[in-house]
């Protein structure tokens, strides 16, 4: 596959979900071989923090990653994370993009409209082009693995098999049970090179937590800065003061979700998968294990 990245800087700014503060990111340019890097301009922006698997730590509901920074004279030194990168992720997956820099000036990426579609739109005006005598090899699954939650079955199960060799293919399966405020829904999508499927059924569909789960989140001191206008909360009678972009909405942010995070199976070196992927309730943890076997299939050198 052709190596991709921005033709020119693209940057989107707003609120974030979970530090609740205001925050930019800039996509930059980069070198065919970089792969996908973040980087902390609100700390110097010396330590590249590679889009790769091996740097996610375990956080509830998003995707973080994180370098260790040992030198003693770094004016880093310590733990150099950036919090909530699946939405980004998945955008740059989606539209093929293979390197780039990703300087995000505080703790997490803005949460925008809590879809992808902010960023896509960033990098579309800023343009894609192709790194001249770049190509990557796809990390291609080539036999079946499953992965089912260590708390059984009914709690989520992900599988990789082979699938069209040109394109991953995603399916989720939402069943929160039959009393739930959204009633059980399937998405499917597959990624191909170089088409605008993603910007048009993929990208718009935002974040969502259920009416209980939001007031969950207030009470621990979450989410307080956003209204439901902002923010895709589901009721018994529907979306909260907002309306579905589409009537499968929440699978198909599941969807977007997969996409960001399996990327960073191959991210780090800006390798893509192909095959196919179905998953029943899945959320990151389970993304980010998957992420891992096909990182080590792949033989993906660690970044
Ligand atoms: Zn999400």
């Amino acid at each position: 596959m052709q190596r991709r990245t921005v033709s020119t800087a693209a940057e989107v700014r707003g609120i974030t979900l979970f530090t609740g503060v205001q925050s930019g990111v800039i996509i930059k340019p980069a070198d065919r071989g970089n792969g996908i890097t973040f980087s902390r301009a609100d700390m110097g922006g010396h330590t590249p923090i590679p889009a790769s698997v091996d740097h996610v730590i375990p956080e509830t509901r998003r995707t973080v990653l994180a370098v260790n920074v040992n030198d003693a004279s770094a004016a880093d030194k310590g733990s150099v994370s950036v919090q909530t990168v699946e939405h980004i992720m998945s955008a740059l997956a989606g539209l093929g993009i293979t390197d780039a820099i990703v300087e995000v000036d505080g703790p997490e990426l803005p949460i925008a409209d809590g879809s992808a579609l902010p960023f896509v739109e960033a990098i579309v005006a800023a343009g894609i082009m192709n790194l001249g005598g770049g190509v990557v090899e796809p990390i291609v699954i080539r036999e079946p693995i499953e992965i089912i939650d260590p708390r059984g079955v009914a709690a989520g199960r992900i599988v990789a098999e082979p699938g069209d060799a040109t394109g991953l293919e995603l399916i989720y399966h939402l069943d929160y049970g039959s009393a739930a405020p959204l009633p059980a829904q399937t998405a499917r999508f597959v990624s191909t090179p170089g088409s605008d499927a993603y910007a048009a059924a993929v990208a718009p569909a935002r974040t969502f937590s259920t009416l209980d789960e939001a007031q969950a989140m207030r009470k621990m001191g979450l989410f307080g800065h956003l209204t439901a206008t902002e923010m895709l909360v589901i009721g018994p009678d529907g979306p909260v003061e907002n309306a579905y972009r589409f009537s499968d909405e929440p699978a198909r942010h599941k969807v977007l979700d997969m996409l960001g995070d399996l990327a960073l199976a191959g991210g780090g070196v800006g390798r893509p998968i192909r095959g196919r992927i179905t998953a029943w309730r899945s959320g990151h943890a389970l993304n980010h294990a998957m992420a891992r076997r096909l990182a080590e299939m792949g033989g993906v050198s660690r970044g």
